[in-house]
């Protein structure tokens, strides 16, 4: 059962509003207590920003998060959690029955040659700050609950180190994920990203001379370049969501020899895991229409990549009102009514979403004068400035907010829950309900 705290006005209700006194009073206190740890934040964050590390050899990211998490009283610290050397767990316990809220920090991953340019270390500073300042607001209002930081490493490329966490059982009995990332067009808690798959196909087929008795052989680049056409033909029918990437990567030897064997690899995004899956039955059977239309023997590989991000729009809506309530709004304004951002890209936050209700916000940074976007050497320098720290700081406050709600009010966990149930039915997953 959830305790009511005795300071709050009894608030129900989907959207409180501008007008939440206890809304206000929480920002008031989770701003100062941020604002006091700032200092700290800045210097972690230009460690982290200025040290890029590639997908699991986070090491130094870890050190430093650990060492600043081991300085904070009452959390328990877990550093390589789970097996994962640059993972962490972080828990802070209020010891009454409530709510687990919990905020992923990105481990900081670099991207090749480039360092921060998807401004990773944004994010973990912005989850740092709301974890803690969730935990103060449980100290300072005797709210019910848990809350806890993951510090989840590897999400550049297809590592997945979030779904490597969550196939370990790290958030069995977690309520819910919060998580941000920075861009430099967004201000929106109401994030949608692409699945993603990756399909690398093999074609063997048997070599013979190709003027002497090239009727003796199979021709496996044949069978690749007739999967290649088929697929180009199947793109006039795509969905615009849809991504088809293809390209190959063994295009047989010698010219004068029937190619025994070809390769290629794949890249599919589309806007649901549900429409991912009937895109991918598509390109498989263009690759089986190689194989049947000249004899070679396929193989297909398919490495899941990431699930679509589902925002869950009540946690979005409180993550609004925070956002909000905060002075100075910076520009673009977070879209208005249930307005879904669509993002062509895809994350591990996807997959935590078909788990338990989640809100990834994208938020926007300063950029550069070139405007550059997160993967460019310009975003990489956006992504160090102070500015960009600071609006890393205001997430922080809008996500804790988001926090301090749902541990306070009675009745919002299972208004979340019941969002989340009807998008997963709706996404064709199947909801126990308990
Ligand atoms: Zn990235
Ligand atoms: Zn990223």
């Amino acid at each position: 059962m959830q305790r009511s705290p005795e300071r709050k006005r009894e608030v129900t209700g989907r959207d409180q509003g501008h007008d939440d006194e206890s809304g206000n009073e929480y920002l008031k206190r989770i701003d100062s207590y941020i604002e006091h740890l700032a200092a700290n934040l800045w210097h972690l964050n230009k460690y982290i920003h200025d040290n890029p590390e590639l997908a699991f050899e986070e090491h130094k990211a870890h050190d430093a998060l650990v060492l600043l998490m081991k300085t904070q009283k009452e959390w328990k610290i877990t550093p390589s959690a789970y097996g994962l050397q640059t993972a962490w767990v972080a828990v802070y316990d209020s010891w009454n029955p409530g709510p687990v809220v919990s905020f992923n920090a990105e481990m900081a991953d670099a991207l090749p040659n480039l360092g921060h340019a998807c401004g990773h270390n944004l994010i973990a500073t912005a989850s740092i700050a709301a974890g803690l300042a969730t935990a103060q607001m449980i100290e300072q209002y005797n709210l019910p609950g848990r809350v806890m930081i993951f510090g989840t490493p590897g999400e550049e490329g297809i590592g997945g180190g979030k779904i490597r966490l969550l196939e370990a059982g790290a958030y069995d009995g977690v309520d819910v994920s919060l998580i941000s990332h920075p861009g430099i067009l967004n201000n929106s808690p109401r994030v949608r990203t692409t699945a993603f798959a990756r399909i690398e196909v093999e074609y063997f087929g048997r070599a013979a001379h190709a003027a002497n008795s090239p009727w003796l052989g199979i021709n496996a680049l044949d069978a690749l370049v007739i999967a290649y056409n088929s697929i180009s033909v199947l793109r006039q029918q795509t969905m615009p969501t849809d991504v088809i990437g293809m390209s190959i990567t063994n295009g047989g030897a010698a010219p004068n020899v029937i190619h025994a064997y070809a390769a290629g690899v794949c890249v599919l995004r589309a806007a649901s895991a549900l429409r991912l899956r009937d895109l991918q039955q598509k390109v498989c059977a263009c690759f089986h229409a190689g194989a049947e239309a000249t004899g070679a023997q396929v193989e297909i590989k398919v490495t899941p990549g990431y699930a679509d991000h589902v925002p869950n729009l009540v946690l979005a809506s409180l993550y609004t009102k925070y956002w909000n309530l905060l002075p100075d709004v910076p520009s673009p304004p977070i879209p208005p009514g249930d307005q879904r951002t669509f993002v062509k890209a895809s994350t591990d936050q996807g997959n935590i979403s078909y788990a338990m209700p989640s809100v990834n916000a994208s938020f926007a940074i300063p950029p550069g004068p070139l405007k550059g976007q997160p993967h460019s050497p310009e975003f990489e320098k956006s992504s160090g400035t102070r500015e960009a720290f600071e609006r890393a700081l205001r997430v922080g406050k809008a996500l804790a907010g988001t926090a301090v709600d749902i541990l306070s009010k009675p009745g919002l966990l299972e208004e979340v829950k019941a969002q989340w149930r009807s998008d997963m039915e709706a996404a064709g997953v199947i909801v126990r309900r308990s």
